[in-house]
C-alpha cells in the first residue's frame, strides 16, 4: 500500500500541473474513451471580454473502435471547470462512468 501511495505522490504534480483527463463516450459504437489533454499545447486562452471562458480546447477525437470522428470544444474558467461544452458525435462521462465496464 505505501507503494502505492509513493508512486501517487510522484505523478501527482503532473496532473496538476499540465495535464487534464476527459472520458468521453463515442454516439456511434458507445466505445469509451480516455482524451488527455496538455494544458501548454491543447488548451487555448481566451483574452476577449466578452466570453465567459478563460480557456478553451478544440478537438476532434478519432474513435479507435468505429473511427467516427467527434469534434469537441469545452471552455474552461480560470481553475480549469468546464463551464460549456459542444461535443458532435459523443458525450462526456465521468471517470466513474469510464472506469464501469
Ligand atoms: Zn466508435
Amino acid at each position: 500500500m505505501a507503494f502505492f501511495d509513493f508512486i501517487k505522490n510522484i505523478f501527482k504534480p503532473a496532473y496538476n500541473s499540465n495535464l487534464l483527463f476527459f472520458y468521453i463516450r463515442d454516439r456511434k459504437c458507445g466505445e469509451k474513451i480516455k482524451l488527455l489533454v496538455r494544458k501548454s499545447y491543447d488548451i487555448q486562452t481566451i483574452y476577449e471580454d466578452t466570453d465567459k471562458a478563460d480557456y478553451r480546447l478544440n478537438k476532434v477525437v478519432i474513435c479507435n473502435k468505429c473511427y467516427n470522428k467527434i469534434n469537441l470544444q469545452l471552455d474552461f474558467d480560470q481553475a480549469y471547470n468546464i463551464i460549456n461544452s459542444h461535443i458532435d458525435g459523443g458525450e462526456l462521462i465521468s471517470k466513474e462512468e469510464f472506469d464501469d465496464q
